[in-house]
């Protein structure tokens, strides 16, 4: 649509009908400065936003908004209103394994703590406290999609869906037994069935996720690929995330990942690379040719010292890049800010240029880029009429929030998951001023401590 369209769009939804009073919506937030992340990146201030059911009805000026619509009213006023965030790769349940081990090679840290964790707990019933447990983190953080590569997806599912989260949701296929399927057949047969369950739903995006070239068999991945082409769903994949994994590839393939991927046909509609930090040029050209989004995750790449994923050249490249936080195994938060603010640093340190990934990237990245790498950008990301009503405010009154000159700068590199005080997912209010209205927290809580103790006995042998 272009920006004389939308602009007719939000003057008509404006307009009060003749001899009617204003219409009747669910929720109108208003006071705030609303930060829209449109194609033009408006700024109203002060703003407001009518929400009409699940999605956005109109973003106007506070009294424009009064005139044309009525319904309960968020006062807004001092805070910062915009699009939750999207987190474009992570593993929910690994929250139960949040600071289990840390500050260890990638392979003791697989091997010793990881593995055997994960060979003795997952389960549905570990599936389903993590993820209300993650929830609960992420709706306190402003994270309002988050996508999902594990075990018992359909559990994950259910638990977001209660939760109120929407969540773009693949069931992992790989080459060993694992807890929910002995052989990657028996995953392509869940993988199918959760998709059956959950296309269309309102809230979930299901998806099919093959481990990583070098966890798979060329038949499994392009079987991958087929499912996810035969259901028009995303096709989520670890890509190129570490050194040994270049390697491995040269010497099995005498090819990079990507080039790998590339030789076997192996790209979907949607696809969407987790990492892409081992990447030559060559590599970002086919991902840019094959139109494959990056999820990029600052926070757990350095935590494992995987390398710098190249973000300035695939942004200039025109690549889609979101934004992660990958399993808090690796993190160990599922805090958005904080990786847009590590995603800013890192690339400045790496470049030795400030002016790389500036902090209107970085929010870009965590809204509108991570919407356009799932494939849902015409849905979410950005707050306009017509899309869906996934909406963060953010307090802004804080000592660390104050004096406030520029709201991009004070999201990026000021502000903390904490300082969000009200979330709202496809027009349900989840969380107002910081109390959980969709889970019962400390029950949350509690499930998960208890869990732990499982956790703690099954690496201690
Ligand atoms: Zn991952």
């Amino acid at each position: 649509m272009s920006r004389a369209a939308v602009t007719v769009v939000v003057a008509l939804t404006l307009m009060p009908l003749a001899g009617q009073g204003p219409r009747r919506v669910s929720l109108v937030l208003t006071g705030g400065t609303v930060i829209t992340m449109d194609a033009d990146h408006r700024i109203l201030a002060p703003g407001a936003v009518a929400i009409d059911g699940s999605s956005i009805a109109a973003v106007g000026s506070p009294a424009a908004i009064a005139a044309a619509y009525s319904g309960d009213v968020i006062d807004t006023s001092g805070d910062l209103v915009l699009p939750g965030l999207v987190n474009t790769h992570g593993h929910a349940p690994m929250v139960l394994y949040r600071g289990l081990a840390d500050d260890l090679a990638l392979t003791d840290w697989l091997q010793k703590y990881i593995f055997p964790a994960e060979a003795k707990t997952v389960s549905p019933e570990m599936v389903r406290i993590g993820t209300r447990l993650a929830a609960l983190e992420m709706i306190q953080s402003g994270t309002t999609t988050f996508t999902d590569m594990y075990y018992f997806e359909e559990e994950i599912a259910a638990a977001a869906k209660d939760a109120g989260l929407r969540g773009v949701l693949g069931e992992t296929i790989i080459k060993f037994p694992v807890a929910d399927a002995k052989s990657p057949a028996e995953s392509l047969a869940r993988a199918e069935s959760f998709i059956e369950t959950f296309k269309g739903d309102p809230l979930i995006t299901p998806a099919v996720a093959p481990h990583s070239p070098y966890t798979l068999e060329k038949d499994t991945l392009l079987a991958c690929r087929d499912l996810a082409v035969k259901y028009g769903v995303p096709l989520l994949v670890h890509l190129a995330e570490t050194e040994d994994e270049l390697k491995i590839s040269r010497e099995t393939s005498k090819l990079t990942p990507v080039g790998y991927l590339e030789s076997i046909g192996f790209w979907a509609p949607r696809t969407v690379a987790a990492h892409g930090v081992w990447v030559d040029d060559a590599d970002i050209a086919v991902l840019k040719a094959r139109h494959v989004g990056v999820a990029h995750n600052p926070e757990s790449n350095m935590k494992l010292a995987d390398g710098v994923a190249p973000v300035s050249k695939y942004l200039a490249a025109g690549v889609a890049v979101g934004l992660g936080t990958d399993g808090a195994a690796s993190n160990n938060d599922l805090d958005m800010f904080e990786s847009m603010r590590q995603a800013a640093f890192l690339h400045k340190v790496e470049t030795r240029d400030p002016r790389a990934v500036p902090a209107t990237v970085a929010l870009e990245m965590a809204t509108m880029g991570g919407a356009r790498v799932l494939g849902l950008e015409s849905e979410i990301g950005s707050l306009e009429p017509a899309k869906r009503a996934d909406i963060i405010v953010v307090g802004t009154r804080r000592a660390r929030q104050t004096p406030l000159y520029d709201p991009i700068s004070q999201l990026v590199y000021a502000t903390h998951g904490d300082d969000v005080k009200t979330t709202i997912v496809n027009g349900r209010v989840l969380m107002r001023d910081r109390r959980v209205l969709s889970l019962d927290e400390s029950h949350v809580l509690d499930q998960a401590r208890q869990f732990a103790l499982k956790v703690r006995e099954a690496v201690a042998r």
